[in-house]
């Protein structure tokens, strides 16, 4: 497979450029340990309106909170650095924490 795409449900979707796809889980045993599963995980996401600046900084601040006390944290940021995930909190570190980082690894 030339492309694999992630759905936040934990499957990917393979395609290979000549009309061959696959689907493989991505859940690994970490993932059943991670403290932001069920009705908190909307924390970790944008919501579909407009946030304002305030509201963002405390979402990000109570599921920062979440990740802090998350016995797979680092699975989790290595996972997400791994497939260059541009969406959510994973790890303890939001999307622009995790992209100074990876241009911080490049440099
Ligand atoms: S580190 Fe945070 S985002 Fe990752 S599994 Fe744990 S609680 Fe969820």
């Amino acid at each position: 497979m030339s492309h694999w795409f992630t759905s936040a449900s934990g499957w990917e979707l393979g395609e290979s450029g000549r009309g061959v796809v696959s689907l493989r889980s991505t859940y690994d045993v970490w993932q059943v340990r991670a403290a932001c599963r069920g009705p908190g995980a909307r924390l970790f996401f944008p919501p579909a309106y407009q946030e304002r600046k305030d509201e963002r900084e405390e979402r990000e601040r109570r599921a920062k909170d979440i990740c802090a006390s998350c016995s797979v944290q680092r699975n989790c940021l290595d996972y997400a650095m791994s497939i260059r995930e541009l969406h959510g909190i994973w790890g303890g570190l939001t999307e622009a924490e995790r992209r100074m980082l990876l241009t911080q690894e490049a440099g």
